[in-house]
């Protein structure tokens, strides 16, 4: 074998991945290409070695092996570069199928972010979305890049220290004071930031991420409400998993998890908000209530029992604080988080079993 032939054989050997991203554009195309294939590994091994971002890259790209985006287009434009560090704008154009429905049914979604590169040594890699931060007392508050957010975005500081109060008083759990919220201009955005299969939500939050929300619109009042309301709701979820101890979070059922965060968001609910979806809970409680126990592992609940995970998991949530007393919701989580099994976790917070627990809380939400 010639020194040309090996060396030829050593570069096809090494494989795509490793040779694409000698320049940005290379960089999004071996981006296409693993997302494409459905490459969680490929795709990690593109990214930015270190920061908050490296958790959130990690979750995004298991996305793509567990529901591969297979028309997905990455387009960089408006390149500019300073040494190892690169601003571009990110084009992602794809056919999000909705859980369960055949791919006919699929909707044409793009979304355009600022995203920087960074270059290790030869190759190009992706680090995420680009911010800016906005001046706070506590805490990191980011703006995503984009004309105008940043403005808007400011005038929130003020409710991160807010928020974080209203979680202890509620559930007496502390929210760590560097927390890092990031905040997007619409929720395709977030959507595509978190991961691509992900349905539009108002509000982000997983263990080791930072927290992400949506800029609400309206009024300086509705701003502000809204703002209050989904915060305490992702603080909540960031102040049960750091409280819960290292990782025990996922011991805790999901219908719980979103039962407490919304339960801690109260004061910042409207009154009709909070009645529509007591009355919700209540119905299901009389007729199409799901097992608790279906409800329990996120990934694994289908897009259309969200809805009942969220109201359920209030008012199971919202009978424990009623008969058991502010401690009982914590209580029960700190148990699930403790034993990671349900029938232990229901007798730690007295019940004889978990079945037993269920059928009081539906019993108690039906007479309701
Ligand atoms: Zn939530």
């Amino acid at each position: 074998m010639t020194f040309r032939a090996a060396l030829l054989v050593g570069l096809t050997l090494l494989g795509p991945a490793a040779l694409a991203q000698r320049t940005p554009q290379e960089l999004a195309q071996a981006l296409q290409q693993a997302a494409r294939a459905g490459d969680a590994a490929a795709y990690r091994n593109l990214l930015a070695p270190s920061g908050t971002f490296t958790v959130e890259g990690a979750n995004f790209a298991a996305d793509l092996a567990r529901r591969t985006p297979a028309d997905v287009t990455y387009t960089f434009s408006e390149l500019g570069q300073e040494g190892s560090r690169a601003d571009v704008s990110l084009t992602l154009t794809w056919t999000r199928v909705p859980e369960g429905r055949g791919p006919s049914e699929g909707q044409a979604s793009r979304v355009t972010l600022p995203v920087q590169l960074v270059r290790v040594g030869e190759v190009w890699r992706y680090a995420g979305e680009a911010f800016i931060p906005v001046k706070t007392e506590t805490g990191s508050l980011l703006a995503l890049r984009v004309p105008g957010l940043p403005e808007r975005v400011s005038p929130l500081a003020p409710l991160l220290p807010r928020a974080a109060q209203e979680v202890k008083n509620v559930l007496g759990l502390p929210v760590p004071p560097d927390a890092v919220v990031k905040v997007y201009p619409d929720s395709p955005s977030l959507s595509a930031s978190v991961y691509l299969s992900l349905p539009p939500v108002a509000g982000w939050n997983e263990p080791g991420e930072a927290i992400k929300l949506v800029m609400p619109g309206g009024t300086a009042a509705e701003v502000e409400g809204a703002t209050l309301r989904v915060l305490t709701h992702e603080f909540t979820h960031l102040a049960v998993g750091l409280a819960a101890g290292p990782g025990r979070d996922k011991r805790i059922p999901w219908w719980l998890h979103e039962g407490l965060a919304n339960f801690a968001a109260r004061t910042f609910v409207t009154e009709r908000g909070w009645q529509a979806w007591q009355s919700r809970v209540n119905g299901y409680a009389r007729s199409g209530w799901v097992p608790l126990g279906e409800l329990a592992d996120f990934p694994n609940v289908p897009e259309a029992r969200w809805d009942n995970a969220y109201r359920q998991g209030l008012g199971v949530v919202e009978y424990l604080a009623a008969t058991r007393g502010k401690e009982g919701p914590w209580q029960l989580a700190r148990a699930f988080a403790q034993t990671g099994e349900s029938d232990a976790a229901a007798r730690g917070a007295g019940f004889s079993s978990f079945a037993a627990l269920e059928t009081a809380a539906r019993t108690w939400l039906a007479a309701r």
